[in-house]
Protein backbone atom coordinates (compact mmCIF):
# COMPACT_ATOMS: atom_id res chain seq x y z
CA UNK A 1 0.00 0.00 0.00
CA UNK A 2 0.90 3.27 -1.05
CA UNK A 3 0.35 6.24 1.00
CA UNK A 4 -0.32 9.64 0.14
CA UNK A 5 -0.86 13.24 2.10
CA UNK A 6 -3.57 15.15 1.16
CA UNK A 7 -3.31 18.57 3.24
CA UNK A 8 -6.13 21.21 3.21
CA UNK A 9 -5.92 24.70 1.99
CA UNK A 10 -6.88 28.17 3.23
CA UNK A 11 -7.38 31.22 1.46
CA UNK A 12 -4.98 34.28 2.60
CA UNK A 13 -7.02 35.90 -0.16
CA UNK A 14 -9.66 35.05 -2.31
CA UNK A 15 -10.50 37.84 -5.35
CA UNK A 16 -13.10 37.18 -8.17
CA UNK A 17 -12.44 39.84 -11.20
CA UNK A 18 -15.38 39.33 -13.58
CA UNK A 19 -17.98 36.49 -14.63
CA UNK A 20 -16.71 34.78 -17.58
CA UNK A 21 -18.53 33.93 -20.86
CA UNK A 22 -18.30 30.14 -19.77
CA UNK A 23 -20.23 31.13 -16.77
CA UNK A 24 -16.76 30.56 -14.26
CA UNK A 25 -15.83 33.57 -12.14
CA UNK A 26 -12.34 34.41 -13.11
CA UNK A 27 -10.76 34.48 -9.78
CA UNK A 28 -7.45 35.66 -8.09
CA UNK A 29 -6.38 33.95 -5.01
CA UNK A 30 -3.38 33.15 -2.63
CA UNK A 31 -3.75 29.58 -0.94
CA UNK A 32 -1.62 27.88 0.73
CA UNK A 33 -1.56 24.39 2.45
CA UNK A 34 -1.83 23.43 6.13
CA UNK A 35 -1.40 20.41 8.01
CA UNK A 36 -4.90 19.18 8.72
CA UNK A 37 -4.28 16.61 5.96
CA UNK A 38 -6.12 13.12 4.60
CA UNK A 39 -4.15 10.23 4.32
CA UNK A 40 -4.81 8.49 1.06
CA UNK A 41 -3.97 4.72 0.52
CA UNK A 42 -3.24 3.28 -3.15
CA UNK A 43 -3.11 -0.15 -3.68
CA UNK A 44 -3.12 -1.78 -7.36
CA UNK A 45 -5.66 -4.12 -8.52
CA UNK A 46 -5.58 -6.87 -11.06
CA UNK A 47 -9.08 -6.80 -11.98
CA UNK A 48 -9.17 -2.75 -13.26
CA UNK A 49 -11.74 -1.58 -11.20
CA UNK A 50 -11.94 1.46 -9.29
CA UNK A 51 -12.85 1.00 -5.08
CA UNK A 52 -13.08 3.77 -2.79
CA UNK A 53 -12.81 2.62 0.79
CA UNK A 54 -13.85 5.41 3.21
CA UNK A 55 -15.17 5.28 7.30
CA UNK A 56 -16.59 8.40 6.93
CA UNK A 57 -20.07 7.81 5.41
CA UNK A 58 -19.96 11.82 3.59
CA UNK A 59 -17.41 10.60 1.19
CA UNK A 60 -19.23 8.96 -1.97
CA UNK A 61 -17.89 5.40 -2.91
CA UNK A 62 -18.24 5.95 -6.70
CA UNK A 63 -17.20 8.26 -9.33
CA UNK A 64 -18.57 11.43 -7.94
CA UNK A 65 -15.13 11.16 -5.28
CA UNK A 66 -13.08 13.09 -6.69
CA UNK A 67 -10.00 10.53 -6.21
CA UNK A 68 -12.51 8.07 -8.27
CA UNK A 69 -12.28 10.51 -10.23
CA UNK A 70 -8.34 11.19 -10.59
CA UNK A 71 -7.77 7.52 -11.42
CA UNK A 72 -10.60 7.54 -13.55
CA UNK A 73 -8.90 9.66 -15.73
CA UNK A 74 -5.14 8.54 -15.54
CA UNK A 75 -6.22 5.27 -16.22
CA UNK A 76 -8.23 6.19 -19.66
CA UNK A 77 -5.62 8.52 -20.98
CA UNK A 78 -2.82 6.54 -20.57
CA UNK A 79 -5.16 3.17 -21.82
CA UNK A 80 -3.89 1.13 -18.48
CA UNK A 81 -5.40 -1.90 -17.42
CA UNK A 82 -4.56 -1.96 -13.62
CA UNK A 83 -7.69 -0.89 -10.91
CA UNK A 84 -6.78 0.91 -7.84
CA UNK A 85 -8.58 -0.03 -4.04
CA UNK A 86 -7.84 4.21 -2.97
CA UNK A 87 -8.31 4.05 1.10
CA UNK A 88 -9.03 7.56 2.20
CA UNK A 89 -8.67 8.36 5.81
CA UNK A 90 -10.71 12.04 6.45
CA UNK A 91 -9.30 14.43 8.40
CA UNK A 92 -10.41 17.19 6.57
CA UNK A 93 -13.69 18.52 7.18
CA UNK A 94 -16.25 17.83 4.38
CA UNK A 95 -18.23 20.66 2.10
CA UNK A 96 -15.74 23.16 4.15
CA UNK A 97 -14.05 25.32 2.38
CA UNK A 98 -10.60 23.53 2.48
CA UNK A 99 -10.07 21.79 -0.73
CA UNK A 100 -10.65 18.27 0.77
CA UNK A 101 -12.05 16.64 -2.23
CA UNK A 102 -9.36 18.45 -4.07
CA UNK A 103 -6.92 17.59 -1.90
CA UNK A 104 -7.53 13.96 -2.16
CA UNK A 105 -8.04 13.61 -6.18
CA UNK A 106 -4.41 15.58 -6.02
CA UNK A 107 -2.60 13.17 -3.97
CA UNK A 108 -4.09 10.01 -5.86
CA UNK A 109 -2.86 11.84 -8.84
CA UNK A 110 0.66 11.93 -7.24
CA UNK A 111 0.73 8.81 -5.85
CA UNK A 112 -0.74 6.91 -9.17
CA UNK A 113 1.69 8.53 -10.83
CA UNK A 114 4.02 6.39 -8.70
CA UNK A 115 2.31 3.77 -7.69
CA UNK A 116 1.86 3.07 -11.86
CA UNK A 117 5.03 4.26 -13.01
CA UNK A 118 3.78 7.23 -15.32
CA UNK A 119 6.74 9.86 -14.80
CA UNK A 120 4.38 12.81 -15.37
CA UNK A 121 5.76 15.79 -14.36
CA UNK A 122 3.91 18.46 -11.28
CA UNK A 123 3.09 20.36 -13.96
CA UNK A 124 1.39 17.34 -16.24
CA UNK A 125 -0.50 16.41 -13.19
CA UNK A 126 -1.93 19.77 -12.14
CA UNK A 127 -3.16 19.77 -16.26
CA UNK A 128 -4.78 16.35 -15.62
CA UNK A 129 -6.20 17.85 -11.86
CA UNK A 130 -7.79 20.92 -13.29
CA UNK A 131 -10.30 18.56 -15.33
CA UNK A 132 -11.34 17.35 -11.95
CA UNK A 133 -11.37 20.39 -10.56
CA UNK A 134 -10.49 24.42 -10.08
CA UNK A 135 -8.85 24.01 -7.16
CA UNK A 136 -6.83 20.41 -7.72
CA UNK A 137 -4.20 22.08 -9.64
CA UNK A 138 -2.56 23.99 -6.83
CA UNK A 139 -3.49 20.81 -4.43
CA UNK A 140 -1.03 18.89 -7.11
CA UNK A 141 1.71 21.83 -6.18
CA UNK A 142 1.08 22.06 -2.66
CA UNK A 143 2.91 24.83 -1.10
CA UNK A 144 1.50 28.45 -1.65
CA UNK A 145 0.93 29.82 -4.77
CA UNK A 146 -0.92 32.73 -6.56
CA UNK A 147 -4.39 30.66 -8.38
CA UNK A 148 -6.19 32.67 -11.76
CA UNK A 149 -7.79 31.50 -14.32
CA UNK A 150 -10.82 30.13 -12.43
CA UNK A 151 -8.57 28.55 -10.35
CA UNK A 152 -6.19 26.27 -12.50
CA UNK A 153 -3.23 28.41 -13.11
CA UNK A 154 -0.05 28.23 -10.45
CA UNK A 155 2.54 30.51 -9.64
CA UNK A 156 4.37 29.74 -6.86
CA UNK A 157 5.17 32.12 -3.82
CA UNK A 158 7.61 31.56 -1.00
CA UNK A 159 6.76 30.42 2.35
CA UNK A 160 4.49 32.95 4.15
CA UNK A 161 5.86 34.07 7.75
CA UNK A 162 5.80 31.49 10.34
CA UNK A 163 2.20 31.81 12.55
CA UNK A 164 -0.23 29.71 14.09
CA UNK A 165 -3.65 28.92 11.85
CA UNK A 166 -6.81 28.22 13.99
CA UNK A 167 -9.55 27.02 11.97
CA UNK A 168 -13.18 26.84 13.25
CA UNK A 169 -15.96 24.86 10.97
CA UNK A 170 -19.41 25.34 12.15
CA UNK A 171 -21.82 22.44 11.74
CA UNK A 172 -23.29 23.32 7.94
CA UNK A 173 -21.72 22.38 5.27
CA UNK A 174 -21.69 24.90 2.15
CA UNK A 175 -21.91 24.52 -1.58
CA UNK A 176 -19.34 26.62 -3.42
CA UNK A 177 -21.69 26.59 -6.59
CA UNK A 178 -24.41 28.30 -4.31
CA UNK A 179 -22.13 30.96 -2.68
CA UNK A 180 -20.51 31.80 -6.27
CA UNK A 181 -23.88 32.03 -7.54
CA UNK A 182 -24.83 34.71 -4.72
CA UNK A 183 -21.96 36.86 -5.33
CA UNK A 184 -22.81 40.02 -7.34
CA UNK A 185 -19.72 40.92 -9.26
CA UNK A 186 -20.44 44.25 -9.82
CA UNK A 187 -20.07 45.01 -6.52
CA UNK A 188 -17.32 43.87 -4.83
CA UNK A 189 -14.69 45.04 -2.73
CA UNK A 190 -11.42 43.77 -3.68
CA UNK A 191 -8.79 42.42 -1.28
CA UNK A 192 -5.60 43.76 -2.32
CA UNK A 193 -3.75 40.95 -3.60
CA UNK A 194 -0.48 42.69 -4.71
CA UNK A 195 -0.14 43.97 -1.18
CA UNK A 196 -0.86 39.89 -0.23
CA UNK A 197 2.10 38.76 -2.00
CA UNK A 198 4.42 41.62 -0.59
CA UNK A 199 3.92 40.10 2.42
CA UNK A 200 4.57 36.70 2.01
CA UNK A 201 7.79 37.41 -0.52
CA UNK A 202 9.11 40.13 2.74
CA UNK A 203 8.23 37.81 5.44
CA UNK A 204 5.94 40.75 6.76
CA UNK A 205 3.29 39.20 9.06
CA UNK A 206 1.49 42.49 10.06
CA UNK A 207 1.19 42.92 6.26
CA UNK A 208 0.03 39.68 5.97
CA UNK A 209 -2.77 40.18 8.60
CA UNK A 210 -3.82 43.97 6.74
CA UNK A 211 -3.79 42.16 4.04
CA UNK A 212 -6.58 38.63 4.11
CA UNK A 213 -9.70 39.03 2.10
CA UNK A 214 -12.15 36.83 0.79
CA UNK A 215 -14.74 38.52 -1.80
CA UNK A 216 -17.31 35.09 -0.96
CA UNK A 217 -17.56 35.96 2.98
CA UNK A 218 -20.81 38.59 2.51
CA UNK A 219 -22.73 36.34 0.22
CA UNK A 220 -21.87 33.21 2.82
CA UNK A 221 -22.58 35.43 5.77
CA UNK A 222 -25.38 36.79 4.86
CA UNK A 223 -26.75 33.01 4.35
CA UNK A 224 -25.09 31.59 7.28
CA UNK A 225 -24.89 33.70 10.28
CA UNK A 226 -22.96 31.70 12.40
CA UNK A 227 -20.25 32.09 10.33
CA UNK A 228 -20.68 35.79 11.37
CA UNK A 229 -20.84 34.90 15.21
CA UNK A 230 -17.48 32.78 14.67
CA UNK A 231 -15.47 35.02 13.47
CA UNK A 232 -16.57 37.48 15.73
CA UNK A 233 -15.97 35.46 18.64
CA UNK A 234 -12.03 34.71 17.22
CA UNK A 235 -11.54 38.19 16.41
CA UNK A 236 -12.62 38.82 20.44
CA UNK A 237 -10.66 36.33 21.41
CA UNK A 238 -7.47 38.16 19.76
CA UNK A 239 -6.45 36.59 16.50
CA UNK A 240 -4.84 39.17 14.46
CA UNK A 241 -6.47 38.25 11.54
CA UNK A 242 -9.26 36.35 10.80
CA UNK A 243 -10.83 35.32 7.78
CA UNK A 244 -13.35 32.58 5.90
CA UNK A 245 -11.85 30.04 3.93
CA UNK A 246 -13.22 29.51 0.47
CA UNK A 247 -16.91 29.76 0.36
CA UNK A 248 -16.42 28.39 3.88
CA UNK A 249 -18.09 27.80 6.14
CA UNK A 250 -14.48 27.25 7.94
CA UNK A 251 -12.88 30.62 9.21
CA UNK A 252 -9.55 31.04 10.42
CA UNK A 253 -7.55 32.85 12.45
CA UNK A 254 -3.54 33.65 12.55
CA UNK A 255 -1.77 34.32 15.45
CA UNK A 256 2.07 34.92 16.05
CA UNK A 257 2.35 34.24 20.06
CA UNK A 258 1.27 30.61 20.66
CA UNK A 259 0.68 31.80 24.61
CA UNK A 260 -2.84 33.35 22.68
CA UNK A 261 -3.38 30.30 21.04
CA UNK A 262 -5.10 28.25 23.53
CA UNK A 263 -6.63 31.09 24.84
CA UNK A 264 -8.49 31.45 21.06
CA UNK A 265 -8.80 27.54 20.89
CA UNK A 266 -10.68 27.04 24.20
CA UNK A 267 -12.90 30.13 23.89
CA UNK A 268 -14.17 28.46 20.36
CA UNK A 269 -14.59 25.71 21.71
CA UNK A 270 -17.12 26.48 23.93
CA UNK A 271 -19.58 26.83 20.78
CA UNK A 272 -17.87 25.38 18.14
CA UNK A 273 -17.23 21.27 17.96
CA UNK A 274 -14.69 21.36 15.59
CA UNK A 275 -11.63 23.40 16.27
CA UNK A 276 -7.94 22.69 14.89
CA UNK A 277 -4.36 24.22 15.57
CA UNK A 278 -2.21 23.93 12.27
CA UNK A 279 0.63 25.21 10.72
CA UNK A 280 0.99 26.42 7.20
CA UNK A 281 3.42 23.69 5.57
CA UNK A 282 4.86 26.80 3.34
CA UNK A 283 6.61 25.01 0.85
CA UNK A 284 6.46 22.33 -1.34
CA UNK A 285 7.97 19.74 0.11
CA UNK A 286 5.89 17.93 3.00
CA UNK A 287 3.52 16.57 0.08
CA UNK A 288 5.40 13.37 -0.68
P1 LIG B 1 -13.43 23.77 -2.02
O1 LIG B 1 -12.74 24.46 -0.89
O2 LIG B 1 -12.50 23.28 -3.11
O3 LIG B 1 -14.64 24.49 -2.54
P2 LIG B 1 -14.72 22.12 -0.08
O4 LIG B 1 -13.68 21.87 0.97
O5 LIG B 1 -15.69 23.21 0.21
O6 LIG B 1 -14.01 22.39 -1.44
P3 LIG B 1 -15.11 19.28 -0.34
O7 LIG B 1 -14.75 18.82 1.02
O8 LIG B 1 -14.17 19.01 -1.43
O9 LIG B 1 -15.54 20.82 -0.35
O10 LIG B 1 -16.54 18.62 -0.64
C1 LIG B 1 -17.43 19.12 -1.61
C2 LIG B 1 -18.28 17.97 -2.15
O11 LIG B 1 -17.44 17.10 -2.89
C3 LIG B 1 -18.90 17.11 -1.05
O12 LIG B 1 -20.24 17.42 -0.95
C4 LIG B 1 -18.66 15.67 -1.48
O13 LIG B 1 -19.86 15.00 -1.75
C5 LIG B 1 -17.85 15.76 -2.76
N1 LIG B 1 -16.61 14.92 -2.73
C6 LIG B 1 -16.09 14.31 -3.79
N2 LIG B 1 -14.95 13.66 -3.47
C7 LIG B 1 -14.73 13.88 -2.17
C8 LIG B 1 -13.70 13.46 -1.27
N3 LIG B 1 -12.67 12.70 -1.66
N4 LIG B 1 -13.77 13.89 0.01
C9 LIG B 1 -14.80 14.68 0.38
N5 LIG B 1 -15.81 15.08 -0.41
C10 LIG B 1 -15.78 14.68 -1.69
Amino acid sequence: MLYVKAPAKINLTLDVLYKRPDNYHEVEMIMTTVDLADRIGLETRKDGQIKIVSADRFVPDDNRNFAYQAAELLKNTYGLSEGVTITIEKQIPIAAGLAGGSSDAAATLRGLNELWNLNLSLDELAEHGAKIGSDVSFCVYGGTALATGRGEKIKELSVPPTCWVILAKPKIGVSTAEIYGGLKVDNIEHPNTTKMIEAIENNDYPLLCESVGNVLESVTFELYPEVVTIKEQMQRFGADAVLMSGSGPTVFGLVDHEARVSRIYNGLRGFCEEVYVVRMLGDRNPLA
